[in-house]
C-alpha cells in the first residue's frame, strides 16, 4: 500500500504519521527547501487534541505546550483596555498555543527525511494515482493525499481553478523573543476594522497577532512600524508585545479561505485534506484543528476495521474509505469555515454602528450560550472506523 502526501504542513505531516502507523508505505513530497516552522502561534483546541492523541502524539505534544493558558482571564477588550465580554472558563474548554515550530519539529522527528521528500514540487496529479515533479518524473501510488494548502495542485484534478477570497483583512504575526508578563489576561482586542490577538506560550514567550481591513495586495516599507502606527493608544501590553519582537519576525498574511465549499474532497485515487480541502479564515482558530481532524480520520479509516490494515489497490475498499471520510469530514469542516467567515465579518467591522452593536449584543451574552457554541465545535473524537 503505497501513498503519498503531497505537502509536509500540520495537515500532511500528521496524515503521513497515522498512514504510516496504519501499515502504510509513505512518502510526502514538500516543494520548500525544509519543513516550513512558521514564526508564530497555533490554538489547539480540544478537537485538536483528541485528533493528536489519536494519532499516538499526545505526548509529545504534551511536552510543548502547558495548560497555563486555561487559568487566564480572557474574551474580548476594547482598545482602552476595557473587557466587553469575558469568556467564562468552560466555553474555552482544553485550549493548548504552540510555537509552530515545536509543533513542526514533534511532527517532522516521527517521520524522518527518508519519507520527507523537501525540495520536491508536485506540478500535478491524477485521478490515477500518478503524480508529476516539476522534473517531469512521474511515480504512481495507491493514493494521493493533497495537503499542499490552500493554492493547492492536487486539487486542481478535483477542481480546475477553483476560486479563492480575499477577505478583506490581513494579519500579523510575531512572537516575541523572550517572556512578557501578560497579569494573568489575554485574548482579543477589538476596534473598527483592527484587531489585536494575545496568546501566551508555555515557556513565557506570548504569541501575537494584528488585523487590519486593507487591499489584498497592500505595500508597507516597514511592517513592523505599521502594527505600531495602527496600534498606538491600545492598552498594554499590545505595544511592549510588537516592541518585544524582531522586526524580521513579524510577518503579514492575506487572509484568504476557498470561494466556494468543494462539491467534493475525493475523486479516483485522490483525497484532499486541511487547507487545500477547506482553507478557512483563522477567526475560530479552527484551520489546524480540522487538519488535524482530517487526518485523524483519515488514518482510522484506512488502517481498517480492528486495526487491520486495509489494500487500498482494492479499488471499491478504497472507494469506501474515501466515501466514509467525506461522509465524516465535508459537512463538518465547511460548516466551521462558513462560521468562521462570519465572525471575521463581524469583528472586522468598520461601521461604528455595528461595532457599537456588537459590543453591546456580546456583553449580556449569557455563559451557557457562549459554551454551547464553543462545544459545537471543540467536541469531537476520532471515529472507531
Ligand atoms: C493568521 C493565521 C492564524 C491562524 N491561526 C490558527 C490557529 O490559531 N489555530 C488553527 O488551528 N489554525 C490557525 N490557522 C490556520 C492554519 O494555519 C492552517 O489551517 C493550517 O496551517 C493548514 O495546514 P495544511 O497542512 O493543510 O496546509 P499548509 O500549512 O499550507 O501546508 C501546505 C504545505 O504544502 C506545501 N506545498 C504546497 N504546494 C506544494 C506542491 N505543489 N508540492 C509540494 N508541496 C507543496 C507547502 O510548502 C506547505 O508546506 C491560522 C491561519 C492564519 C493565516
Amino acid at each position: 500500500m503505497r501513498i503519498a502526501v503531497v505537502g509536509a504542513g500540520i495537515g500532511g505531516l500528521s496524515a503521513a504519521i497515522g498512514l504510516k502507523r496504519s501499515g502504510a508505505q509513505v512518502t510526502v513530497f514538500e516543494k520548500s527547501a525544509e519543513v516550513r516552522a512558521g514564526g508564530s502561534g497555533l490554538s489547539v483546541f480540544a478537537n485538536g487534541i483528541r485528533a493528536l492523541e489519536s494519532l499516538g502524539l499526545g505526548p509529545a505534544f504534551t511536552s510543548v505546550t502547558d495548560r497555563g493558558v486555561e487559568g487566564i482571564t480572557a474574551g474580548q477588550r476594547r482598545p482602552d483596555g476595557a473587557w466587553i465580554t469575558q469568556v467564562p472558563t468552560e466555553s474555552v474548554g482544553e485550549l493548548r498555543i504552540v510555537d509552530r515550530a515545536d509543533l513542526h519539529r514533534i511532527l517532522s522527528a516521527e517521520l524522518g527525511p527518508d519519507i520527507v521528500r523537501c525540495g520536491t514540487d508536485i506540478v500535478s496529479a491524477s485521478m490515477d494515482g500518478t503524480v508529476t515533479r516539476a522534473n517531469g518524473h512521474v511515480e504512481s501510488f495507491d493514493l494521493v493525499v493533497g495537503a499542499d494548502g490552500i493554492h493547492s495542485r492536487v486539487r486542481e484534478a478535483l477542481a480546475p481553478e477553483h476560486p479563492i477570497r480575499y477577505s478583506g483583512y490581513s494579519a500579523w504575526r510575531g512572537i516575541t523573543t523572550g517572556p512578557v508578563d501578560l497579569g494573568g489576561e489575554a485574548g482579543e482586542t477589538v476596534g473598527r476594522g483592527r484587531r489585536f490577538g494575545i496568546a501566551p506560550l508555555a515557556d513565557g514567550r506570548v504569541y501575537w497577532f494584528a488585523v487590519a481591513n486593507m487591499p489584498q495586495d497592500a505595500v508597507f516599507p516597514d511592517e513592523k512600524s505599521t502594527v505600531e502606527q495602527l496600534f498606538s493608544g491600545w492598552h498594554a501590553p499590545i505595544m511592549d508585545l510588537v516592541e518585544a519582537t524582531e522586526a524580521e519576525a513579524i510577518h503579514r498574511t492575506p487572509i484568504c479561505d476557498l470561494g466556494a465549499p468543494l462539491p467534493s474532497y475525493h475523486a479516483g485515487r485522490i483525497v484532499l485534506l486541511g487547507d487545500a480541502a477547506h482553507a478557512m479564515t483563522p477567526n475560530l482558530g479552527q484551520g489546524g484543528g480540522q487538519a488535524l481532524e482530517d487526518a485523524a480520520t483519515l488514518a482510522v479509516l484506512v488502517s481498517g476495521r480492528g486495526g487491520d490494515p486495509g489494500r487500498l489497490d482494492d479499488r471499491s475498499r478504497l472507494e469506501d474509505v474515501l466515501r466514509r471520510y467525506e461522509d465524516l469530514r465535508r459537512a463538518r469542516s465547511q460548516d466551521i469555515a462558513r462560521k468562521s467567515y462570519l465572525v471575521g465579518k463581524v469583528f472586522q467591522t468598520e461601521s461604528r454602528v455595528l461595532a457599537g452593536l456588537r459590543n453591546a449584543l456580546l456583553r449580556p451574552l449569557p455563559p451557557s450560550l457562549a459554551a454551547g457554541a464553543a462545544a459545537a465545535v471543540q467536541n469531537w473524537t476520532p471515529p472507531r472506523e
